[in-house]
């Protein structure tokens, strides 16, 4: 079989420049279009030149339809709605879509699941192997101690990061209240600021921190009377995504339509 034809969405991004380098990197896709928005001086530009080295002979487009059209499989870390546009894009063109873009809301995820009966969607708010085994201890580790130890979901970003709290922080409240039999929807706590009351028992929360370069760290907190455990993940490389991405991206090319996960290419 052909190796797959991959476009990359948001091509002058920090993901997209990653994602780029990561499948010309790889023997097992090929990279066959870049796509940017209009107003992107990139637009009309080599996107080998447009980064910085020797022409690749792929021309930046923002025609969307004609460069999803002749790929197998789009890699998307844009925003919540270029990616919601682009998934209908992408269910027309039969190509598997793979979205790393967070700060989707409910209404964006409905038009997602809709796209997602015609093929196949991987998406995941962190597409690092470390954080999805993360996730897995979260749940253990929640299922295993009492709602006398209180969860809270720490974070770390970069400051140009514009969500908060990050897909992943929100990835690991989920699966910490799953394993205690509920929703997040059901135990998160809101942002803490003034006069808050006692923290209710059984919630989960969440606090973000935001400056300089740093890549993404996180930590889920168990703490009770006495004594604390501390599960902690931190990526010192974008690449782990653009990698992990890639794998969903060539995992998917024999699924069919549906909604997927990281868990389901790693198989976890
Ligand atoms: P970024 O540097 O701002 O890149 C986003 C890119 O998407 C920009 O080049 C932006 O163009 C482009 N874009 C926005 N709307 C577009 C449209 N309609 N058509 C085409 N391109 C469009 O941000 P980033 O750090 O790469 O992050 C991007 C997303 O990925 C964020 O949601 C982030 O949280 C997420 N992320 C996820 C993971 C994961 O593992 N799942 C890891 C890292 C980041 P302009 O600059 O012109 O706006």
């Amino acid at each position: 079989m052909d190796k797959p034809g991959i476009v990359v969405t948001g091509a002058s991004g920090r993901m997209g420049q990653m994602l780029v380098r990561s499948v010309l990197e790889s023997d097992q896709a090929r990279l066959v279009g870049a796509i940017e928005r209009p107003e992107s001086p990139w637009i009309g530009q080599d996107l080998g030149q447009a980064m910085g080295g020797a022409a690749l002979g792929i021309t930046v487009t923002d025609d969307a339809v004609a460069a999803i059209a002749q790929a197998q499989a789009v890699i998307d870390f844009t925003a919540p709605a270029a990616t919601v546009a682009f998934a209908e894009l992408a269910a027309q063109a039969r190509a598997v879509h793979v979205i790393g873009t967070t700060g989707l809301t409910a209404a964006d995820l409905d038009k997602i699941a809709a796209a997602a009966r015609h093929a196949p969607i991987i998406r995941a708010g962190n597409m690092s192997l470390g954080v999805n085994l993360l996730v897995g201890l979260t749940r253990k580790v929640a299922a295993a101690l009492g709602e006398d130890w209180d969860i809270e979901v720490v974070e770390a970003h970069h400051n140009r990061k514009v969500d908060a709290p990050s897909g992943t922080a929100l990835m690991l409240g989920e699966a910490a209240a799953n394993g205690r039999g509920h929703s997040l929807d059901d135990l998160r706590t809101p942002a803490r600021e003034g006069i808050t009351g006692a923290r209710a028992p059984g919630t989960i929360g969440f606090s973000a921190i935001r400056g300089g370069d740093i890549v993404g760290e996180h930590d889920v907190i168990f703490a009770t009377a006495g004594e604390r455990v501390i599960l902690r993940h931190m990526a010192t490389d974008r690449a782990i995504f653009a990698r992990g991405a890639l794998r969903a991206a060539l995992w998917g090319q024999d699924k069919g339509p549906g909604e997927y996960d990281m868990a389901d290419v790693l198989g976890l």
